[in-house]
């Protein structure tokens, strides 16, 4: 399901500042900028994360604590409303000492370095609402 024509608005390349926490930093920027249709991809370095898993079955999140520093090798996410607010959805891959990998929902990460590019897009407002199938908070679309 398409959920309306969007198109490519400002481009955000941003330094993450050292010791924030990333997904912090993403929703102050956001609120600061007024961003609220956007995806976003990054890359660096994270002191230690909390990564998470969905239980499909449950309904709820299982958290993996990543307490060792590891490579950001990749970070993808998306900004969108919630309750009116921008809301940052992130999902990691990181990456240890020896380039074994986990992976998944972002909860946070302490930030050694990151670098992103926020891309912002003009079109139909995002505002997440909870979806009773999957127990999500999931996209609706409606006009600006
Ligand atoms: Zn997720």
């Amino acid at each position: 399901m398409t959920l309306g024509d969007f198109k490519l608005k400002r481009s955000h390349i941003i330094s993450v500042a050292h010791g924030s926490d990333l997904l912090r930093f993403i929703t102050e920027l956001a609120e600061k900028e007024k961003i609220t249709n956007a995806v976003f991809f990054g890359i660096g370095a994270l002191k230690c994360a909390t990564l998470g898993a969905y239980d499909q079955q449950r309904h709820e999140y299982l958290e993996i604590a990543i307490e060792t520093p590891h490579e950001i090798a990749s970070c993808t996410g998306n900004i969108s409303l919630k309750d009116g607010k921008p809301f940052v959805h992130a999902h990691a891959v990181l990456s240890d000492e020896k380039g074994s990998v986990k992976a998944g929902h972002l909860f946070g990460g302490v930030v050694f370095a990151a670098e992103l590019l926020i891309q912002e897009f003009d079109g139909p407002r995002l505002e997440r609402k909870v979806d009773e199938l999957t127990g999500l908070s999931l996209w609706e679309a409606t006009k600006n």
